[in-house]
Order: C-alpha cells, then sequence, then structure tokens
C-alpha cells in the first residue's frame, strides 16, 4: 500500500525526504517520508510558514493473517502453514478462497535491506471442514487450528519456502535474514450491482480512506496552509508502534517542517495550535439485513455521501465544532454528508483521530464512507461515494 501511494506521489512530482537528514524545503512543493516501510506521510508546503497544518489522515493496514516463524507443519501427510490473525478480520470469510503471501524480505547487508515480495499467483487455501463434520455454527473459530492455509503436498521444509521468495526476489535464499509476510485473497476487486454502483474488493478498511487523502492532496491548489497527508501503519493493533499514529512521528514532522522553515519553537506551537486534522477511516452503513444494529435515528446509507463518526466516549475525535465545521464544507461545496453513532447498548472501534489527538494536540475530528462488510476479505462501498469524498477532503485541504 506504502509502495503505491509513493509511486503516485512520485508521478506527481512530490520528492522523497528522509526523517534522518535535515530538510531544504520550497513553498508550493510536495514532498513526502516513509517510516519503516510501512508509514507514509506527504505534504505541500503552504506559502505561510506561520499558517496552521491541514492533516488528512488514514491507516495503510487492514486485517490480516500473518506468517509465524517456522511455519511450516505437516498434517495428515499434507503441509499447512502457521498463521497468527493480525487486528480483527471476519475469519469465516478467509474459507475457500486462493491466497498468496505478500509483504517484505528483510536481506542481509550493512545497512540490512528491505524488499517487497509479492508470490503473485494462486499458493495457497484454507479449506473449510463439511457440514457434517462441524454442525454447530455459533461455535468461534480456533484461529490456531483452523485458520492454517494449505501449503504443499508433499514434504518440504522451510527452506521451501525461502527458495520460493528468493527466486521471486532473485536473490539467494541464503541472503535471507527474516520477513514480514502476510497472505491475502487473490480474486481482484469488482463493480456490481443492477447499475455496477457498487465496489466490492479488499481492504476498503482503510485503503479506500487512503486512496482518497492521496487523491486530494495531489489534487489540491497550493494555499496558505501547509496541507499533509499522514497515512500510519499498525491501526488494526492500536496503533503503538513507530509507524503507527500512537507515536511522535507526525508531531515531529511538523516540527521538521516548521525547522526546516527557521521557525522559532515558540511559532511552531502556534502554528500546531492553529491546525486541524480530519481522520479519515471507513464506517458502517446501516446493513439491509440487520437494520435493528444500527443506532435508530442516525442511518448512514451506502451512496448518500461522507459519514461523520461520534462518540461519547471519545473513540472518534468528532465533537460538535468539528462536526460543524465538516457540515460547513460540505454545504458550500454541494457534497451531501451523514452522521454515524453506535447504538447505545453496542460498543464500536475507534480510529486514528483520538490517538493522533493525543500525540499533537491537534483538534480533529472523524468521518469516513459508508461501508458493508467491515473487516470481511471483501468489504462493500457504493461507487459514487469515493469521489464525493475526495471533493470533501480538497476542499478541506484548499480551505482557508
Ligand atoms: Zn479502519
Amino acid at each position: 500500500a506504502t509502495q503505491v501511494q509513493k509511486e503516485r506521489l512520485d508521478k506527481a512530482g512530490f520528492s522523497q525526504l528522509r526523517l534522518t537528514e535535515s530538510w531544504t524545503l520550497e513553498e508550493g512543493k510536495g514532498y513526502y517520508v516513509i517510516h519503516n516501510d510501512s508509514s507514509i506521510l506527504a505534504f505541500r508546503l503552504g506559502k505561510d510558514k506561520q499558517a496552521g497544518f491541514s492533516i488528512v489522515g488514514a491507516h495503510t493496514d487492514s486485517p490480516l493473517l500473518k506468517l509465524k516463524p517456522s511455519p511450516i507443519m505437516e498434517a495428515a501427510g499434507l503441509v499447512k502453514l502457521n498463521i497468527e490473525v493480525y487486528g480483527g478480520p471476519l475469519l469465516h470469510t478467509w474459507f475457500d478462497r486462493p491466497l498468496s503471501l505478500a509483504g517484505r524480505v528483510i536481506v542481509n547487508g550493512s545497512p540490512l535491506k528491505s524488499l517487497f515480495v509479492n508470490i503473485d499467483r494462486d499458493l495457497l487455501i484454507i479449506p473449510s471442514v463439511a457440514i457434517h463434520m462441524r454442525r454447530d455454527p455459533k461455535e468461534e473459530w480456533n484461529p490456531q487450528k483452523e485458520l492454517l492455509p494449505l501449503f504443499a503436498q508433499g514434504p518440504c521444509q522451510e527452506e521451501d519456502l525461502l527458495e520460493l521468495l528468493a527466486e521471486e526476489l532473485k536473490i539467494k535464499k541464503e541472503e535471507i535474514l527474516d520477513y514480514d509476510l502476510y497472505c491475502y485473497p487473490r480474486e481482484k476487486g469488482t463493480f456490481l450491482g443492477k447499475d455496477d454502483e457498487f465496489i466490492s474488493i479488499g481492504r476498503l478498511d482503510n485503503l479506500g480512506m487512503c486512496h482518497a487523502g492521496l487523491c486530494a492532496l495531489v489534487e489540491s491548489e497550493a494555499t496558505d496552509k501547509t496541507q499533509i497527508m499522514a497515512n500510519f501503519d499498525n491501526e488494526e493493533v492500536g496503533s503503538r508502534t513507530t509507524q503507527g499514529a500512537n507515536s511522535g512521528l507526525l508531531r515531529n514532522l511538523l516540527q521538521k517542517i516548521s525547522l526546516a522553515q527557521g521557525l522559532t519553537q515558540e511559532e511552531h506551537l502556534s502554528r500546531v495550535y492553529s491546525s486541524f486534522m480530519f481522520s479519515c477511516d471507513q464506517a458502517h452503513a446501516v446493513h439491509p439485513n440487520y437494520e435493528e444494529k444500527a443506532d435508530p435515528t442516525n442511518h448512514p446509507k451506502m451512496g448518500d455521501g461522507p459519514v461523520i463518526k461520534l462518540s461519547a466516549s471519545k473513540s472518534y475525535a468528532t465533537d460538535g465544532y468539528g462536526a460543524a465545521l465538516c457540515k460547513k464544507l460540505c454545504k458550500e461545496h454541494d457534497i451531501p454528508y451523514q452522521t454515524f453513532v453506535n447504538r447505545s447498548d453496542m460498543r464500536g472501534g475507534s480510529t486514528i483521530g483520538p490517538i493522533s489527538e493525543g500525540q499533537t494536540d491537534i483538534q480533529g475530528l472523524d468521518l469516513g464512507i459508508a461501508v458493508l462488510g467491515m473487516h470481511s476479505v471483501r468489504e462493500l462501498q457504493a461507487a459514487k461515494d469515493q469521489k464525493l469524498f475526495i471533493d470533501l477532503l480538497k476542499a478541506f485541504l484548499e480551505s482557508k
């Protein structure tokens, strides 16, 4: 996900900076940093260095199955791989579909080198057990027992798996020191519905929002304010990593920008306190088969525009002020909007919104697109919501 965003930013004329170096920046120009291969933060320097930052944030990760070390397991004369669950996937959606492995391989050298790898063919499958052998539908899935993908018929060792990766990367398997590899579904995304009005694809949560933030930043005109896209890894497991939102990454990026522009610490802080963040993460649409699961008075619908997310517990950053600011923008740009709150007897998810507020002191709000099947291996949204959402983010980034 980060690599694709990098390529699009390169194409749009943004230059890569390193967090380990000192920066020389030019007004109106675009830059980006990548941290630990999996978070990507980009910005276009504003014309007024005292003006605040306008930030759109999202997360690059999605719930997946992660390969464990020493993953080879034999059972019933077949070879399967040992995996653990990353985040909270809907486990039942992972059965009986072609899967493969992708991620990064760390190669020996000084310094160590990360290589991205995707075994671009149907490689694995998790066969479900027959209905005759598992009658109780309420029984929970046991990931250590039931989610292990089938890898080979014959006997094999970890060396064979390393050989597969080495072949793909055109290196020697002895060079591989370690890896972060994940199973992913092979089926492509598709438009469906009577008028092709829906998109069915994996990882809409939250690559849909990374896509929207990226398009909005690339397409926006430069303003006085510095416009920022901050897409973090590891939201699905609590954001507590150096590349997650619960780190100093965004705070330090902002400080490095101000330092490069010659601002004092006091001027930088004034700038921080006049900044605002749109934290973007998918929202739940009302499900046509589970209408009773929705809040009685707030009914987000696929195709009806961006969804402002609120929660009294502050699991979302939005408050009345943030919601009002967003509604004002929508009204000025003819963009429809909706609101989401959880049922009062149901606990919902959280986002990078409140975490980023805690790390940066920058006020923000949470919003997303109304989707169905969140955390399924394939999620669903209305196609037209994507454009509406990009329009809203652009309006925010270009606002005074
Ligand atoms: Zn999410």
